[in-house]
Parts: structure tokens; C-alpha cells; sequence
């Protein structure tokens, strides 16, 4: 990469599932990399192979303050996302999705950098068009248990288009749809961790409600990419633009395959499905498709396949010379 290209970046929330894969992307195409995180959700393990790189820093710091550093771009990462994760401390989330967007656009307008939202399908709630367009406002209970997270991230939409408005901030926002791959976090309580942990130890997986429910799952680098020509696209652009694979399976589906790929013996329970639990969920990624030239390319199946081989790795560490970050990961 020639010195003028190579850009000073810091990403939010790196060393979480997301953001640590989105460092190892930006330092590989040879820019430095200052990965901020308060470690709420995000593990040393996701990030221990980037500690000694030269273009690679570490700052624990929580972005619900002022952070004074200085960078040509940003990546907002930073926000628990599984629903057990975000509903453990609610006004801690809101917090981190409202005064986290207010500190790093603050930070954004003083260095004239781009600036990325990691946004999410959650801001379309339970929703009632089918499958889901940028265009649609979304049907979302403002005082349940997953509005500290719903809301939240609606609020900080609403910063980042303000911002834009106001100060002309360039500003880039992505509604990420669920997604899936190596180091998310064995514990997080989503379905496809959850349904590969339970599988892997022969446990029945748990289904809420009768599994009829529906999600779009998509793999880590397909949407890393997805970012990546988001954060580099024309400055008109400013989204917000669906990311997110378009196949729609309902649990049931997703529980066979886990079951299948993995050649576990498990079977399935039900339990009961938590409040608010969107019903269906499918991204339309036709503005990412034109503005971005991007789709999915992985197949759930692939990329099933390589987050399975994950977590047996991470359950074959415990226990061996890598046991205290496996164990760590599974905390
Ligand atoms: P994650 O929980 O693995 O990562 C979030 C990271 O943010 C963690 O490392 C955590 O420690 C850090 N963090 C949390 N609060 C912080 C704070 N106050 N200050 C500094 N760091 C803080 O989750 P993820 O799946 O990697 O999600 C990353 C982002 O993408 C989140 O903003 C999430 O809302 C969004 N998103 C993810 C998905 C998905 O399917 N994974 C879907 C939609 C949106
Ligand atoms: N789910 C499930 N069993 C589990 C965990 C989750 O059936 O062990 C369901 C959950 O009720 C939801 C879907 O799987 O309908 C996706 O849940 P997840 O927490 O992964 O993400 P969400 O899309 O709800 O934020």
C-alpha cells in the first residue's frame, strides 16, 4: 500500500466478534488499526494474535466517555449485541449506543473523519413488511425488554443523520442483520452459539417457542466486506443500507443443520419464546446490491461448517496449554 493510502483507523467495540474480525481486515490491507474496548462482551482471545503487530494498539477504554485520539476514520462498533448480553445491564447499552454515538461523532467533526455505524435489523423491531426495506420505519415496542438496544440504536441513527445534516459529516450507516462465524461468543445466548455449543456436547437444543420463527443468517466476511465498500463509497452515500444474507430459515431449519453438520446425537426441547421476539426477519438488500455491488457469497452450510470447527476448537483448548483464554472465552 502506498503511505498516502495507508490510513489511521480506529474501530470500537474491536474486540468483540465483529470488530476483531474488521482489525485483522483493515490491518491486512495495510492500514493501523487503534482497537478501543472496555471488554464488556469482547474477549483478549479474539484479538491475542494482533498484540505484538507494529501497525496494531489496544486501549481499554469505554466510549460512554470522551475519547481524545487521532485518526483519519472510524468504526462504531461498540454495543453488546446479543439479546442476553444487552438486557443484563439496559441502561448500560443505552448509554453506550446514545453518549457512545455522541462521543465518537464529537471526535468525528473535530478530525473531519468518516465515520461508520454498526446499526442493526433490531431498529425495524417486529417487523410488519416483509422482507424488510431501508425505507420501512420499523414496529418496535419503545418500553420492552429489548428497547435499551432497539431504541438505542434508532437514537444514535438519528445522531449520525443529524450530524450529517448539521455539521455535513460524512457518515455511513449499516443495518446489520443477524451474523454468524468463529469468536462470537460461545455464551452470548444466540441461537447459532447456543445451537453449535448445545450440539457439540450433545446437549438438546433448545428451541424458543415452536421454532417457527424466522432469521437471515450471514457469514462474518461476507459482511466485513460489506463494511468495507460501505465505509469507501461515494460520499452521497450515507445509508442507512441493509447488510445482511437474504436466505430465511426458520429455527427449526437451523437446529437440523447444526444437528447434521456437527454429527451430534442431540435432540431438540422447546421452551418458551422471550417477549418481543420479532417474528421474521429478511433482509432486502437491493440498495447493496446497486449502490454497493455487494451480496452474501458464503452458504449457510459453509459457514456453519467453520464456525462448528471453532467452538470444537475452543472446547478441545480448555483443558491443554491454551486452557486459561479458552477458558476466558467461556466466561
Ligand atoms: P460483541 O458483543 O461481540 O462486540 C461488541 C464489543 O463492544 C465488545 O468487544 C464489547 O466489549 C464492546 N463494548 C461494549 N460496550 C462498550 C463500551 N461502552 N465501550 C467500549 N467498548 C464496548 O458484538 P458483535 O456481534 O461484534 O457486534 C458489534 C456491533 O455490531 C454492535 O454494535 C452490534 O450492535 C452490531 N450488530 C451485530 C449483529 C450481529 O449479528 N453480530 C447484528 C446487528 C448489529
Ligand atoms: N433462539 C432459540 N434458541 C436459542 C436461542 C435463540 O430458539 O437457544 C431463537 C430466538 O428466540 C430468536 C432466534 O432464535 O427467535 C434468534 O435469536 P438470537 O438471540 O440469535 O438473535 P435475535 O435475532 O433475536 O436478536
Amino acid at each position: 500500500m502506498k503511505e498516502l493510502d495507508r490510513k489511521r483507523i480506529l474501530v470500537t467495540g474491536g474486540a468483540g466478534f465483529l470488530g476483531s474480525h474488521l482489525c485483522d481486515y483493515l490491518l491486512a490491507q495495510g492500514h493501523d488499526v487503534l482497537c478501543v474496548d472496555n471488554f464488556y462482551t469482547g474477549t483478549k482471545r479474539n484479538i491475542a494474535h494482533l498484540l505484538g503487530h507494529p501497525r496494531f494498539e489496544l486501549l481499554r477504554h469505554d466510549v460512554t466517555f470522551p475519547l481524545y485520539v487521532e485518526v483519519d476514520e472510524i468504526y462504531n462498533l461498540a454495543c453488546p449485541a446479543s439479546p442476553v448480553h444487552y438486557q443484563n445491564d439496559p441502561v448500560q447499552t443505552t448509554k453506550t449506543s446514545v453518549h457512545g454515538a455522541i462521543n465518537m461523532l464529537g471526535l468525528a467533526k473535530r478530525l473531519k473523519a468518516r465515520i461508520f455505524q454498526a446499526s442493526t435489523s433490531e431498529v425495524y423491531g417486529d417487523p410488519q413488511v416483509h422482507p424488510q426495506t431501508e425505507n420501512y420505519w420499523g414496529h418496535v415496542n419503545p418500553i420492552g425488554v429489548r428497547s435499551c438496544y432497539d431504541e438505542g440504536k434508532r437514537c444514535a441513527e438519528t445522531l449520525f443523520m443529524d450530524y450529517r445534516r448539521q455539521h455535513n459529516l460524512r457518515v455511513k450507516i449499516a443495518r446489520i442483520f443477524n451474523t454468524y462465524g468463529p469468536r462470537m461468543h460461545p455464551n452470548d445466548g444466540r441461537v447459532v452459539s447456543n445451537f453449535i455449543m448445545q450440539a457439540l456436547s450433545n446437549q438438546p437444543l433448545t428451541i424458543y417457542g415452536d421454532g417457527s420463527q424466522t432469521r437471515s443468517f450471514c457469514y462474518v466476511d461476507d459482511l466485513i466486506q460489506g463494511f468495507d465498500l460501505l465505509m469507501n463509497s461515494q460520499d452521497s452515500v450515507a445509508g442507512p443500507v441493509n447488510l445482511g444474507n437474504p436466505v430465511e430459515h426458520t429455527m427449526l431449519e437451523l437446529a437440523d443443520k447444526i444437528i447434521t453438520l456437527s454429527k451430534s446425537r442431540s435432540t431438540i426441547v422447546f421452551k418458551p419464546l422471550p417477549s418481543d421476539d420479532p417474528a421474521r426477519r429478511r433482509p432486502d438488500i437491493a440498495l447493496a446490491r446497486t449502490v454497493l455491488g455487494w451480496e452474501p457469497k458464503v452458504k449457510l452450510a459453509d459457514g456453519l461448517e467453520r464456525t462448528i470447527e471453532y467452538f470444537r476448537q475452543i472446547q478441545s483448548d480448555v483443558g491443554t496449554n491454551q486452557g486459561a483464554s479458552a477458558r476466558a472465552a467461556l466466561i
